[in-house]
């Protein structure tokens, strides 16, 4: 380890927060009033590693819904599930469109890739389960094994994501009309709502994103929760495509395979070495919380953590 790189176990957690905090650029989303409402100085981080040592600043354990963060962890379960099949229902390249865009591969009618909202419609659609209440079920199971605690659904923030989010209506109508999706549009939105308002706090967050950064074992419970293979191929479609049209900038300032979400929680999997999570609701243009982004760049400089070196 070259001398200028901080130890994760010394690492000042409290004091990464307390830069980042008088930061006042960003607004929150305004896509559900839960979000709307979100506490805009919320602000915390967190690092899981390998030891299965968590370490946190203040607020790390204040719940937010998880929104976009989860769908890595949803590409994970249906490759799981499909047995590896979903890799040839759903695109795998990054868009350089915004994240709700209605837009599906024009010659094969599939998704984009798995981490814009039409992807993870569809992935939500391939997990195990009959009918939607229990693919509700099989997402919470595998994200609660993913977070090493059992997770909770916030019932208000799921009922909004499906009567408010109409693109996602409309991008399920869409792949249905393309063949791409086999179940109901309302079935198929109702389950991605549900797994949208998952919550968690940021030391889960953390825990979530070094089960994938560690090749699939949670490094707290010590369960294998997805084959290597698999995880392999979640934190590579991160990189590419984890944070929308935002992800070759991400790629470069950072360079931590992660995914953004507009509750402004961010997960990162640092391959072989950790995961971590931010979180701060006020956004960027491209749906990407403000703190989340400049407490990522700093994280990333001291711990050495750029893929690229
Ligand atoms: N639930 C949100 C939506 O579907 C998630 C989007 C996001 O976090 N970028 O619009």
């Amino acid at each position: 380890m070259s001398p200028e790189r901080v130890d994760p176990d010394d690492y000042d957690l409290d004091a990464l927060r307390e830069r980042f905090l008088p930061e006042r650029e960003g607004e929150r989303s305004t896509s559900i009033p839960q979000l709307a409402d979100a506490d805009p100085d919320l602000c915390a981080v967190a690092l899981a590693l390998p030891d299965g040592t968590v370490r946190a600043s203040a607020a790390a354990d204040v719940p937010y819904s998880i929104q976009s963060a989860v769908k890595p962890f949803l590409f994970a379960l249906a490759l799981v599930d499909t047995d590896g099949e979903a890799l040839g229902r759903v695109g795998i390249e990054p868009t350089g469109e915004a994240f709700d865009a209605i837009k599906l591969e024009s010659d094969t009618g599939r998704p984009p890739n798995p981490m814009v909202n039409a992807g993870a419609i569809l992935t939500c659609a391939l997990v195990d389960g009959d009918d939607p209440a229990a693919r509700i079920r099989r997402i919470r199971t595998g994200l609660s094994a993913f977070a090493g605690r059992p997770l909770d659904i916030d019932d208000d923030v799921a009922r909004s994501e499906h009567l408010l989010g109409d693109r996602n209506h409309a991008l399920a109508h869409l792949m249905r009309a393309e063949g791409t999706l086999s179940a109901t549009a309302d079935d198929a939105v109702a389950v991605y709502a549900s797994a949208c308002a998952v919550l968690v706090d940021t030391a889960t967050l953390a825990v979530m994103g070094a089960t994938l950064a560690l090749g699939g074992v949670n490094p707290v419970s010590g369960e294998r929760v997805v084959p290597a293979s698999v995880a392999r191929d979640v934190v590579a479609v991160m990189a590419t495509c984890g944070v929308y049209d935002g992800s070759g900038r991400w790629m470069r300032s950072v360079g931590v395979p992660a995914k953004s979400s507009v509750s402004g929680a961010i997960v990162l999997s640092a391959p072989g070495i950790l995961g971590a999570a931010v979180i701060s609701p006020p956004l960027d243009e491209q749906g990407t919380s403000v703190r989340g982004r400049l407490a990522s760049e700093a994280l990333a400089a001291d711990l050495g953590l750029h893929v690229f070196g």
